[in-house]
Parts: structure tokens; sequence; C-alpha cells
């Protein structure tokens, strides 16, 4: 075995590589950020590494430190943390396995293309581009190190074309890894002391090491999070911001700054960035929270502290009662955490109901942006139902908007209960796919004619949330194609005609309606909700709404649609004839027939094909019936 060995890169690496040493991208210094933070990483690593074994301590202070050599045009990064093996030299600088290059090619795939082709590159230099991003300022670069488990090290060596080399290094190499970055031609900068410390600045202070450049401690490391709330300013925030997500530009939309001593003693930083990527085609957020104790960090990217729901949100939690040597493993069992997430849950969602109320314009930008995100909770976090309800904005029958092109909705529960009328017992709403078709829906009639405000639920989404709910502000949450709908004696319209008892002979009728149909639906009965229409289909007690059965069974297989009841009014012209040919049996199938085509009607107006062979021939032959009747004699 000769003593370099040389790799080929994956093909996916060459491809960033090209692209990182090709692009005029602007934000250059990011490199130096990835590289920093690659840095402090592996500081972290070994600081939890010597807590949890005596053998590796010792009294290194550990720190980054950046080293400028104008005359060889190198700047070297360099870190006294774990250092790497043989092997995780290859597996680590020569596959993308890693989430910051991993993130970058989700970017990729996602960002737009610019009018030459290339991927915006503004776009993803938002994401973290990983170790890769070396070879935006350096034509060659070296990785010197060694591992604190061996006693030699190792130099890997590329220059960003596609292969790397790996050789053992004759001699001490100190514990930990050097970045040896031989400049591009015009980089020039990145060896000037005043540009790498303002960078630093910019980029890397809130770095929880001391980076230190010619004796010096650039960076500020004041962990803002246990300083007192009022006491943080804008600007921090956004700086600290920029730090932890690596968002160069971006200011987050709030945050929330939190302290307690008990029962918990914490303090927290949370974030809500400005804009949903998720919305934009990047997949699944995957980061989480910076998990501290006593302001070291335990864990990056934790996933327990924040239910899915919030999974959007960045930030840092630092617990004095979290045992610092506490690893990724033993902290799945900590009972502290779930505890966390409970209080940090209730205060993210008191926080956003707040806001909803002092700065709504805020609160509107974030509910287009999370809303979608948030409203899924309400199927999963059943202690914060109402809680997450409360952020819920709808469409209303009491809203003036245009259903051809409706701004965002902006009715919520709270409102709604505000206006209803003193003896509501119930929240009425309809779902459908359409706010075209749904602000037509006859169903309404009965509620516009009472005055009864209705919400629309345009998604899905929307409706199963508020099934799980079930209430309220103790009231019901119900469908209005429900036969539950109870309408409030105070709605009861002026003009509309004291309760008036059913024609003679209407049972009769209702019976042979009973028979013609009895396949098909549960039942038939008077209406007490029709005020103009002839019939209308209801969904029996405690079955599903028709959108909801229009979901289902597009999605389970063999589903079968519940049976319905017709409701029919018994004070319409037809049902009153009907009512007086009942008392002679030679109508009866004429009646039967008038059963059969008013549940075809209902099941049209519910945007439900009726059998149409059946419904077609039948109204033909009410037609020739008619025509024969008619007389061609003028008078
Ligand atoms: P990420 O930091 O998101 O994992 P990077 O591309 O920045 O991805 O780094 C790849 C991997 O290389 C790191 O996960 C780490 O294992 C290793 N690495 C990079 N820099 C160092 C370093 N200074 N010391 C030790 N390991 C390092
Ligand atoms: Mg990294």
């Amino acid at each position: 075995m000769s003593d370099v060995q040389e790799f080929s890169f994956q093909a996916e690496i060459k491809q960033l590589l090209h692209i990182l040493s090709h692009s005029l991208y602007q934000n250059r210094e990011i490199a130096l950020r990835e590289l920093i933070s690659n840095a402090s990483d592996a500081l972290n690593k070994l600081r939890h590494i010597q807590l949890s074994d005596d053998q590796y301590r010792d009294d290194q202070p550990l720190e980054i430190s950046l080293e400028p050599n104008k005359e060889a045009k190198l700047l070297v990064v360099r870190d006294n943390g774990i250092g790497m093996t043989h092997d995780e030299l290859v597996e680590n600088l020569g596959t993308i396995a890693h989430s910051g290059s991993k993130e970058f090619f989700r970017g990729l795939a996602a960002a737009q293309t610019t009018p030459g082709g290339q991927p915006d590159l503004s776009l993803i230099g938002q994401f973290g581009v990983g170790f890769y991003a070396a070879f935006m300022l350096a034509e060659k670069v070296e990785v010197v190190t060694r591992s604190y488990r061996e006693q030699s090290g190792w130099r890997w060596e590329s220059d960003g074309s596609g292969r790397f080399s790996v050789s053992a290094v004759a001699g001490d190499v100190p514990r930990g890894a050097q970045i040896r970055l031989h400049l591009k031609e015009d980089m020039a900068e990145f060896l000037d002391p005043a540009h790498l410390k303002q960078v630093v600045r910019r980029y890397s202070t809130f770095v929880p090491h001391p980076i230190r450049l010619e004796g010096e401690t650039i960076n500020e490391q004041k962990p803002i999070w246990v300083e007192p709330k009022g006491q943080v300013t804008e600007q921090q925030h956004a700086a600290f911001y920029q730090w932890l997500t690596h968002h160069s530009e971006e200011q987050p939309l709030w945050n929330l700054h939190l302290s307690s001593d008990s029962p918990i003693q914490f303090h927290a930083i949370l974030y809500c960035p400005p804009t949903n990527v998720e919305l934009m085609g990047f997949g699944r957020v995957e980061r989480g929270l910076n998990l501290c104790a006593k302001r070291v960090l335990v864990e990056d990217d934790c996933h327990d502290l924040l239910p899915e729901y919030l999974r959007f949100l960045r930030g840092v939690v630092d617990s004095a009662d979290l045992p610092l040597n506490v690893s990724r493993e033993t902290l799945q069992d900590n009972k502290l955490l779930p505890k966390l997430r409970r209080v940090l849950t209730k205060k993210v969602l008191d926080h956003l109901a707040s806001l909803a109320d002092e700065q709504p314009e805020t609160f509107k930008t974030f509910y287009e942006q999370f809303g979608g995100i948030v409203r899924t909770g309400l199927g999963q976090d059943f202690e914060n139902g109402e809680r997450i309800a409360r952020l819920m904005r709808f469409h209303s029958t009491q809203e003036e908007f245009d259903p051809h092109q409706p701004a965002a909705p902006t009715v919520s529960l709270d409102e709604y209960v505000r206006r209803a009328v003193e003896d509501q017992t119930q929240i009425y709403y309809l779902g459908g796919p359409h706010l075209k078709t749904l602000v037509q829906h006859p169903h309404l009639d009965a509620f516009r004619k009472r005055k009864l405000e209705v919400l629309f639920l345009a998604d899905p989404i929307d409706e199963f949330a508020l099934t799980q709910l079930g209430r309220f502000a103790d009231k019901e949450l119900i469908s209005i194609d429900s036969e539950e709908v109870k309408f409030p004696k105070s709605s009861t319209p002026a003009d509309e005609p004291a309760a008036t008892p059913a024609p003679p002979h209407f049972t009769r009728v209702v019976e042979l309606f009973r028979g013609a149909l009895a396949a098909k639906i549960a039942d038939v009965r008077e209406s007490s909700r029709l005020t103009g229409g002839v019939c209308c289909l209801v969904n029996p007690q405690g079955k599903m709404s028709n959108q909801l059965q229009k979901v289902l069974s597009l999605s389970v297989p063999d589903y079968e649609l519940p049976k319905r009841i017709l409701e029919i009014n018994p004070r319409t012209a037809l049902m009153q004839r009907l009512c007086e040919l009942s008392v002679n049996p030679d109508n009866d199938e004429f009646i039967r027939d008038c059963g059969r085509q008013l549940y075809a009607n209902a099941l049209m107006t519910d945007g439900v094909a009726p059998d149409i062979e059946d419904a077609t021939s039948r109204t033909l032959r009410f037609m020739e019936e008619l025509a024969r009747s008619r007389s061609a004699i003028i008078v």
C-alpha cells in the first residue's frame, strides 16, 4: 500500500463542488461560518466526551483559532476538538451523509433556475453548505487532524475537482482539526485580520467557544437567553437568529423570550422564521431547538422540546435542571423533557393568541405561512385543543368577500361566539372543496333567513380538526348538514307562519316515500329547517358531514356512504297537493315516483349524482304525462 491513498468523491459532491467553486455567489463569508461551526461542533463533542469519561480530560482550553499567513496565502481554521480518524475523514469529507450539504441539495432541487440555466444560489445561500463551502475560498484544501482516540494524525487533501487523498502524517499532530485553506487569487481579504474579525462578528459571534485571532478573542459568546428579557435588543435577536439558522439576511417574524424558576428552571428564546420553507417545496423541516444545560450545548436540533405542529420554530432552551453529561441516548428517558415541552407548547400558543390581539398584521403573516401546520395540532394535541382552535381563522357568511378571489380568512371562533345570539348552543359550519359553491349551498338558506353565522371550511383538514375538538367555548361544533342542528328560538324569522300543523294525510305521503326509498335512505321526516325548499338530505346523528364522507370515499377503498335522512317541507304547494291526492290509492305509485324524484333532486343539490338512468326515465314519463294533459286548442 502506498503512503497516499486516492479517493473519488461521491457523484453528488462533485456536482456540489462544481457549483461552489464556479459560482459567482457573492456571499463567500458563509464559508468561514461553516468551518467555524464545524469546529464548534467538534469542540462540543469533545467536551461532552470529557464530561462522561475521565481518561480524555486535560487542561487545554477548548478553542478555535484563525491563523492567516499572507506570504503563503494560507488561512488555517484550527480547533482542538474531537478530530477525525482515517475512516472518519473518508466518510465525513467524501460523502453527502451530512446534514449541512444534504440540506443544500434539497434546496438545489427546489430552487428556481436563473435565465442562464444556473440554480438560483441566492436562495440556496440560506442553507448550510457545510464543509465543502471551503472550496468557495480555496483552490486547495488540506485537513490535518488527529482524533482524540489516536496518537498519530492524518492529512486529507483535495483541489476540489473529482478526487481527494488521505495520507498518514509523520510526527506530532495536535488533537483536533486544522482546515488549511490555500486561498484563490482574489481572496486576499481573508488574510486581513480586520476583515476576518468583521466576518466572525457578523456570522459567528454566538459560537459558544472563544475564537482567537492574533492572541485576541474576537467573538462575544454572550448567551443572550440568560439575560433579562427587556435587555435584549432587536439587533441582538436578529444576530442570534441569523447565527442559529445560518441565514445571513433574514429577521425573525417574532421572538418569545422565556424564563422560569419553578417548577422547572429554564431560559429559552424561540424564533419564528418569516417564511415557511415547507410551502416553497423544500420538504419537511427537520430542524429542532438547541438544548443546553447551564449554557453548554447538549443537543442541537432537539425534536422533543416542541410538538410536531410547531416544528418550524428555532431557538434555544437552557435548563439548569439538566445534568451536563446527559447524552442523546439518556436524554430520551429524561423526565424533564416532556415537562419542558408542555410548558413551551402552552407558552407559544398563548403568545400566538396575544399576537393576534396586539399585532394583527404580524399574526396575519404568521397564519398565512404557518397556519396550515399549526392547525394539524388539533388532531394531535388534545390537551391544547382549545388553544389551537383559538388561532384558526375562517371565512363565514357574516363576511363580505369575493368567493372567486377570497383574501385570507379572518373570522376566529372567539369572534363567532361573541357575535352568536344568546340562546345559540351550536357553532355552525359547512365544509366543501370550493368557496364558490359553498356560498351558494342550499343548506345555507335556513341559516341566512335566521341571521345565523355559518363558517366555511374549504379545507377538509379544518373540518377533521373541528370534529376532533367537538366543542368550543361550551358550544357544540356542528356541520349544518347534520340532523342534530338546533335553531335558537330567538332566531325564528318574523315572517315565518306560526308553526302550522302539517296538512292532513301528510303521514300517508311520508309512508309512501319511505316505502319507495327504504333501501336507499335512513328515514323520511318533516323538516324544521326548510322554509322555501321542498326537501333536503341531512346526516343522521353521529354521522360524518358530506365533505368528510366525500374525502373518505376517495381515500378508503370500499367506503360505504352512510344512509341519510330525507327531510320534507309539508308547507309547500307540491306537498299539499300530494297530501290531497293520497286519499285515492290509485295515486300511490305516482306519489312514490315523486318521492324517488325528490330524493334524486336532493342528491344533485348536494353535488352527488343520483341513479341517472332511473331519474331521467322518470322525468321523461312526468313530462309525457304533463304534455298529454295540456291542450293544443287556443282559447
Ligand atoms: P455537518 O456539519 O452538517 O455535519 P459538514 O459538511 O459541515 O456537515 O461536515 C461534515 C462532517 O465532517 C461533520 O459532520 C463532522 O463529522 C466532520 N467534520 C467537519 N469539520 C470537522 C472538524 N473541525 N472536526 C471534526 N470533524 C469535523
Ligand atoms: Mg457543518
